[in-house]
This record gives C-alpha cells, structure tokens and sequence, in this order.
C-alpha cells in the first residue's frame, strides 16, 4: 500500500515481487511456448522496477503475439507497446557504450554503422573495436585526398 501511494505521489515505479514475475512469466509462456519460462523469470528479474504489474502485462502480451518479435527482450524496451501513461515512469535505458546519448537498444549511430559495413549486425548498442586498420580507414583516406589535391 506504502508503494502504492509513493507511485501515485511521486511517480516512484513499483518493484515487481517474485510471485508477480512468474506469474508473467508463465502467462508469457502460455501465449508464446518458445519463450521459456525460466529465461522469462530471469529477464523479468532483471526489469523490476516497471511503472506497474498491469503496465507490464500490457506491454508484455503485446510483445509476446508480435510474430516479428524473437525474443523478449523488446518487453522492456521503451515504445508503444507500454501503456501511454506508464512510458513516462520507465527506467532509463541502457546508454550505447560506444555513442553518448544514444540507448544501447535503438542506437543510430551503431545502426547506421551497420549498414556502413563497418560494424557487425550483431553488435548494436555494443562496444566494438574495428580489428583491421581498414575499419577505421574513412576518416584517414579523407585526410590523404585533401593532401593530394594540394600537391
Ligand atoms: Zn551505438
């Protein structure tokens, strides 16, 4: 009840208590049998501080009959799949390590690097270092083109 009031008064999110994680989990489960039960429990313990239980049932059901969604992790991304007025209370997301003020899951940056070629698909929103000099060739070839103009 103390919680309640808290996240009515301040806007505090509510913690998702054990035996409300499981009982998504399951649900989820139900809704998505290649989604399994014990990796539901563990990601959903990872994201307790959710604005509140029926906002995550919200958002994860809706995750959860999206053919195009693998995998649950985009439950607790931020989008529209979260009721309008629990989107302001979400927890902050994960900043990308590599580009500041981007979040690890939607990074720009790391995207478009992506189709640059110049970052694997797999590695959006995480650190990665070029491992061949011609990774990090663009921002030198650019500089050796102005020399040759100038000679
Ligand atoms: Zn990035």
């Amino acid at each position: 009840m103390r919680e309640l009031l808290d996240f009515w008064l301040k806007g505090i999110p509510l913690t998702i208590t054990d035996q409300q994680g499981r009982a998504v989990a399951y649900l989820l489960h139900e809704i998505r049998p290649d989604w399994g039960v014990a990796s539901l429990v563990s990601l959903i313990d990872k994201h307790r501080d959710v604005p509140s239980l029926g906002a995550l049932l919200i958002a994860a059901t809706t995750k959860a009959m999206e053919r195009t969604c693998q995998t649950p992790a985009p439950i607790f991304h931020p989008g529209p799949h979260w009721p309008a007025a629990a989107r302001a209370h979400l927890p902050k997301p994960e900043p990308c390590p590599d580009h500041v003020g981007e979040s690890a899951h939607s990074c720009r940056c790391c995207i478009a690097d992506t189709k640059a070629g110049i970052r694997p698909p797999g590695m959006i929103g995480k650190h990665h270092t070029p491992t061949s000099e011609d990774d990090e060739a663009p921002a030198n070839a650019g500089a050796s083109l102005v020399e040759g103009d100038q000679a």
